[in-house]
């Protein structure tokens, strides 16, 4: 293994979600729904299979249909518009959009500004590219950026700011006041942002506003989102890219000696989904919103202090408050203790003290499944 992939091992999602299968714990660590997206879309994948659609590679923007309706969804929900054929690229998830956007943006030794705890694809991705990640420390129990320190830590050498909000693992949700500052912060300093908004269906209480949305952001902005949360198809591995044309022609040459192409079929089946009507979504919100409130209430009842999220659908918790000391040796005793995985937020920082007592627990579970896990874990005092 080279230098640059020291220390990434293997991630902490493969970890744990393998010792939930070992254990037939409930799993509540990786970020997986337990119910799949709609009927009709499974049904249109199924369609597109039988009737030959994708099942050779796909073109590689991603194919015609599916860029016309992600160009649909940004004007539908946002009022932004992009030209289907220069300005959206589809890719394996946001997970390679992200990494085809480190490679194709970065020189050795750029440095990258991002938040953390971050999701663990952002270190990898960064280390790949050659560039030097900054960490800003999003601290409980609110978890909002110090936008002094973010002035502060821009150099020279900073090429980027690597952005995600709703943000996985805290559920911050950036506010208007901080977008703002953060787009002064980008035009000023001449940088580019890569924001990874695959929650963005996910904002409770309130809406979500693209970064690329503001002044002076449109050419300097690669957002990222993902068929995978909105819909509940993690394992289709649809995301997309959509920036100006220079930025999406930069991020598709790297991209297309990763993987060049994937998805075919599902592909079509998610240019449907992203067609589905407004209630779809607000349903979809709804319903998480209902079991983000069910699992806080049963993680509160078992003693863990809870760090309510306006986004996203995990739950960031301290186990200071059970007499616990260190995330991971908690996470890894659970699923004996009392049946339950989570994932400690600690791997999430390149500090570990930071998050040493952070434990995230998913909630996009089926209601009876969060029920159960509330039980256990109260059993654990
Ligand atoms: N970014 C964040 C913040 C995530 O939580 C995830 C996990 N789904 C991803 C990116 C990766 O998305 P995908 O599965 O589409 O690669
Ligand atoms: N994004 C998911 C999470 O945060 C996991 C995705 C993965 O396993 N790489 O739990």
């Amino acid at each position: 293994l080279n230098r640059r992939l020291d220390g990434l091992g293997t991630t902490i999602f493969a970890e744990m979600s393998a010792l939930a299968l070992a254990t037939g714990a409930i799993n509540l660590g990786q970020g997986f729904p337990d119910t799949d997206g709609p009927e009709a879309i499974r049904e249109a994948a199924v369609r597109a299979l039988r009737d030959g659609r994708g099942n050779q590679y796909p073109p590689g923007m991603g194919v015609p249909e599916l860029r016309t309706a992600i160009v649909d969804h940004q004007r539908r929900f946002y009022g932004l518009t992009f030209d289907p054929d220069t300005e959206v690229l589809v890719t394996a998830g946001a997970t390679e959009a992200i990494a085809a956007a480190m490679l194709a943006l970065l020189e050795p030794g750029d440095e990258v500004i991002a938040f953390e705890p971050f999701y663990d694809s952002y270190a990898a991705s960064i280390a790949m590219a050659g560039g030097v990640r900054v960490p800003l420390t999003l601290r409980a129990p609110d978890f909002r950026p110090d936008l002094d320190a973010l002035r502060a830590a821009v150099t020279p050498r900073t090429r980027l700011l690597l952005l995600n909000s709703p943000h996985n693992p805290t559920g911050m949700v950036l506010t208007s006041d901080e977008l703002t500052a953060i787009a002064e912060l980008a035009v000023e300093r001449d940088l580019l942002v890569v924001t990874d908004e695959v929650y963005e269906h996910l904002v409770f209480d309130g809406e979500h506003t693209p970064l690329i949305s503001l002044p002076g952001m449109r050419d300097r902005t690669v957002s990222i989102s993902s068929a995978g949360k909105t819909f509940s198809f993690t394992g289709w591995k649809v995301g997309w890219v959509t920036a100006s044309a220079p930025l999406v022609a930069a991020v598709r040459t790297s991209k297309q000696f990763l993987t060049y192409v994937a998805s075919g079929p599902f592909q079509y089946a998610i240019a449907e989904a992203l067609r589905l009507p407004d209630d779809y979504y607000t349903a979809f919100r709804d319903d998480l919103q209902t079991k983000r409130d069910l699992l806080a209430d049963g993680l509160t009842a078992a003693g863990f202090e809870v760090y309510r999220p306006q986004g996203t659908y995990f739950i960031t918790t301290d186990i200071a408050a059970l007499g616990e000391k260190d995330a991971l040796a908690f996470c890894r005793a659970l699923p004996a203790r009392c049946g339950v995985v989570a994932v400690p937020n600690s791997v999430f920082y390149d500090d570990p003290d930071a998050g040493r007592t952070q434990v995230r627990f998913a909630f996009c579970k089926k209601d009876d499944v969060l029920q159960e896990a509330s039980g256990r874990l109260q059993q654990l005092a």
